[in-house]
């Protein structure tokens, strides 16, 4: 993840200073070009000749920038900076110790972007270049009259001003964005360390009855004068293991959320029957139910079969009916699953606190929580898997609530146009 977004930061700012290069090097086209008709000089039209050279390769590198070609842009304008240098020394002479900083200044644009083969090859052309440019405008006289003194001035002067706006102000976008990355860092290790701290207070939270529930059962065992009940101890097993089932179901959407930041979400569609698979659900949650007090209903019109991540399909139906249990127990909670043409509707509906309006959309983000949490456990990671899972599929999710009015959670899925392979059924 790091690496990419350094690929992304370095394809910015070579576009950057591709963007900024080019009206630069077209405003020196035609100050060149004004100067060389105004003036009938053949040393400055052959300036303005290397430069057009040096434009239309920018612009070329502009392109292959913007379509991720960083590699192939960096060089491209490179090699044409050095072009226009050899070809620039033949004509302006008075150039001289620019044109000689200029290979060295390519060497700085292609670094970031070339492996060391093509890296050392272009070190050795700006090297060249180098030399033939100390030739040719040091040690030789020039082949073309150069024009008057106080043009050559002009355009040095220029040439040092765009050369240092250039660089001062690739400095300053630096500068920025260096301070925007260092505020989202900030964040990020903030964001990291209240997690990490209402994770592990999460993950403490099944194992402390769970601890308790297996002293209690061991005591009773080795007490030498009685024998506990059959009921009783059961009574703990299941306790302890609903404790356990906690912390794999935590475990469970730590992974999952690791694996979303890696890209690494994998659904395996098959051809489900979801009527079944939602009745099987809503019946494993009846104890649950009973629990937190809910009347449990499930409506369902007419038979649904779709294309889906069966587990996958399953835990988003979990997470929405574990939530409706926990935000609305004492109160009915109804499921709903139809067909709707090409896609299938599914609506969990509860009559609990509700959430505010301004949190509908936040909860489907990851650790986004519309609660406090001394009131409520959680991670408010649930909400942002089920979402991922939905999308992955094809599918929407949406909240739609009033505080103290309950919440329905409607989620929409494609029933899939794969054909049903053969001797599926
Ligand atoms: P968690 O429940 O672990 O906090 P979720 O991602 O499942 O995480 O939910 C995010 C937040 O959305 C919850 O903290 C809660 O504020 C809100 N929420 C989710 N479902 C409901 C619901 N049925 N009723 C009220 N609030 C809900």
């Amino acid at each position: 993840m790091r690496e990419s977004s350094e690929e992304a930061l370095r394809q910015l700012r070579l576009q950057q200073f591709l963007g900024l290069m080019l009206p630069i090097s077209v405003g020196f086209l035609l100050l060149y070009l004004a100067f060389a008709l105004a003036l009938r000089s053949v040393a400055l039209m052959g300036g303005a000749g290397a430069v057009l050279l040096y434009t239309v390769a920018l612009a070329r590198s502009r392109t292959l920038a913007t379509r991720g070609q960083a590699e192939r842009a960096a060089l491209l304008s490179g090699y044409a900076l050095l072009v226009m240098v050899a070809l620039g020394a033949l004509f302006v002479h008075f150039l001289l110790a620019g044109l000689l900083m200029i290979p060295i200044a390519g060497v700085a644009l292609v670094l970031p972007y070339v492996d060391p083969p093509p890296l050392a090859r272009y070190m050795l052309a700006a090297f060249g270049v180098d030399v033939w440019v100390m030739v040719v405008d040091g040690l030789l006289p020039p082949l073309f009259e150069q024009p008057p003194l106080g043009f050559q001035r002009w355009v040095f002067a220029l040439a040092v001003v765009a050369c240092v706006g250039l660089t001062l102000r690739m400095l300053w976008v630096d500068a920025v964005r260096l301070r925007q990355s260092l505020a989202r860092a900030e964040e990020a290790v903030a964001t990291r360390d209240e997690f990490l701290s209402v994770a592990s207070h999460e993950l403490k939270t099944p194992l402390t009855p769970l601890s308790l529930k297996l002293q209690t059962l061991r005591r009773e065992f080795s007490a030498p004068s009685s024998v506990p009940s059959r009921e009783r101890s059961l009574g703990h097993l299941d306790m302890a293991q609903r404790q356990v089932k906690k912390l794999v179901e935590l475990v469970d959407d730590l992974l999952d959320v690791s694996r979303i930041g890696a890209g690494q979400l994998e659904l395996h569609p098959s051809r489900v029957d979801l009527s079944a698979l939602v009745r099987d659900v809503v019946q494993r949650f009846e104890p649950e139910a009973a629990r937190a007090g809910c009347a449990l209903e499930l409506e369902s019109s007419q038979p649904v079969v779709g294309w889906v991540d069966p587990r996958r399909f399953e835990q988003v139906l979990d997470n929405l009916l574990s939530n409706a249990l926990k935000y609305g127990s004492g109160k009915p909670v109804r499921v709903r699953l139809d067909p709707q043409g090409t896609h299938l509707r599914l609506t969990v509906r509860d009559h609990g606190i509700g959430i505010p309006a301004e949190a509908l959309d936040r909860i489907f983000h990851r650790f986004e929580r519309a609660v406090s949490g001394r009131h409520y456990g959680g991670l408010g990671l649930g909400l942002y898997i089920t979402r991922r899972i939905v999308e992955e599929s094809g599918g929407t999710v949406v909240a739609a609530s009033e505080p103290d009015q309950g919440a329905t959670f409607t989620v929409e899925l494609p029933l899939g146009a794969s054909p049903v392979p053969p001797g599926g059924d």
